[in-house]
């Protein structure tokens, strides 16, 4: 029986030759004596590979499948495995979730990065124009909060007029901040006396109609409203000017968002200043709710704040990646509402203006699933007592599982997102340390420089040797 010698990173391995013949697609399957590894001399075949490793690439050959030792790192061990030409398939099936573990902790650590990647410029780019060292710092500040501390005061700026805008939009809607423009008694004069249809359509019982009908913003509110459109503008103007790649500004949601929303608040802010032309026009009237409407959109800015705080991120990521979870929970969600809501209906069959459709049923099953119970519509006989009960019961079974795996992704996600920022932190101190070093060498050599140059001129020697010290150093 012909038997091989294997030299592996110092430690002499030795396996029959049909054990290897039984893999021809692994590189110890191909090994022949023309090979660059083998030594004529010692009869051997050398690899300078680790040999901890190689004990257990070796036990493929002799059991017929591959077992990862656990206490090493699952991604040299498959660096280990590549070299060796051993595919994946030859892992046996009680290792293959420790092997696939390994690659989904990668895959979803690439996942995580690859979501705080940045827009920026490239070094070579800056080097070689004043103009884009310029975009490059005016895009640093507006659009990467942490770079800098001018970005950081820029973006407290910016939330600060995110939250006045905000602020604003809210207090829009109370009575106490609009100032009156009609009286109720004009109002009623003008649908008595006068033909339109803006005023014809109020409903008079209907206090906000009436309040919207006969007040307006007041003069202040709509000042700070304008301020921050006039801000909101310009920022997203040069945001989008010293976006390095200007295709991709769009590609971010957020960077979508605010031209919509600019748009609408023009528009809306247009009308406002015309009431009536508006109120004439119908048309107009729709249009001037429907970008009212988008106006509430602002609020979704306060989603800038992901590029601070890397948790919230970490939110969106998790619901993005549980999708279909989510989808699973409203399929179920959808099933059962329709189920119990056909139950109740002829449970309550006999109990008269209760559960008059099994439409309006789903609305109850809905609300009796979600544990939230308004109490606007309720079973009152007897079957419908036991329905209600397992519409309640099967909803908390229904939304606790998909729930349960929604926020284990939540947890994983954060966990590894916690490594990424510790990984990022070591790197960034790892590289001041060597710009210190390099810092403290360059001090060094100046002061050498110096000193050499001083000793130069108190030997008297001429100064275009000075000079030449003095160039060699620079
Ligand atoms: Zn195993």
């Amino acid at each position: 029986m012909g038997r091989i010698k294997l030299d592996v990173g110092g430690t002499l391995f030795v396996i029959s030759k049909t054990s290897l013949e039984k893999y021809p697609d692994t590189l110890l399957g191909k090994l022949l004596p023309t090979s660059d590894n083998y030594d004529e001399n010692t009869n051997t075949y050398f690899f300078d590979r680790n040999p901890e490793y190689f004990n257990h690439i070796l036990d493929l050959y002799r059991t017929g499948s591959l077992h990862m030792p656990h206490h090493v790192c699952g991604n040299s061990f498959q660096k280990e495995m590549e070299f060796w030409c051993i595919l994946p398939r030859y892992v046996g099936d009680c290792c293959l979730n420790e092997y696939f573990k390994y690659e989904n902790d990668q895959n979803s650590m690439t996942y995580i990065n690859h979501s705080f990647d940045q827009l920026d410029y490239t070094d070579e780019e800056c080097k070689r124009s004043a103009f884009k060292r310029t975009m490059r710092k005016l895009w640093l500040t507006l659009d990467q909060p942490l770079s800098s501390i001018a970005a950081r005061i820029f973006n407290y700026v910016f939330m600060t007029v995110v939250i006045l805008s905000m602020v604003s939009f809210v207090l829009g809607s109370h009575p106490d901040f609009r100032d009156q423009i009609l009286t109720f008694e004009q109002l009623l004069w003008i649908r008595q006396n006068m033909n339109v249809e803006f005023f014809d359509n109020i409903n008079l019982n209907n206090s906000k109609e009436v309040m919207f009908a006969t007040t307006m913003t007041s003069r202040t509110l709509t000042n700070i409203d304008l301020f921050c459109m006039i801000f909101f503008t310009a920022e997203l103007v040069v945001h989008f000017i010293s976006c390095p790649i200007m295709k991709k500004f769009f590609t971010f949601p957020l960077n979508v968002l605010d031209p919509v929303l600019l748009v609408a608040m023009w528009t809306s802010y247009a009308f406002e200043q015309n009431l009536e032309f508006m109120i004439e026009r119908k048309e107009l009237t729709v249009i001037y709710q429907i970008t009212k409407a988008f106006v509430v959109l602002r609020l979704f800015r306060f989603f800038r704040l992901v590029k601070i705080y890397s948790g919230l991120k970490i939110i969106l990521l998790t619901l993005y990646a549980s999708a279909k979870e989510l989808f699973l929970l409203f399929i179920s969600f959808v099933i059962a509402a329709v189920f119990f809501s056909s139950f109740v209906y002829y449970a309550e069959f006999s109990v008269a203006n209760e559960f008059p459709t099994i439409l309006s049923g789903i609305w109850w099953a809905i609300i009796t699933m979600t544990t939230v119970g308004y109490g606007d519509m309720y079973p009152s006989s007897t079957y419908g007592h036991f329905v209600g009960a397992a519409c309640a019961f099967f909803g908390i079974l229904i939304l606790s599982m998909p729930i349960a795996v929604v926020s284990t992704n939540f947890f994983e996600f954060y966990k590894k997102n916690m490594e990424r920022e510790r990984i990022l932190k070591f790197k960034t101190d790892c590289e001041k340390q060597k710009t210190d070093c390099e810092q403290q060498k360059q001090q060094t050599f100046t002061d050498i420089s110096s000193t050499s140059t001083e000793s130069n001129k108190s030997d008297d020697s001429t100064s275009d040797n000075t000079c030449v010290t003095e160039n060699s150093y620079i």
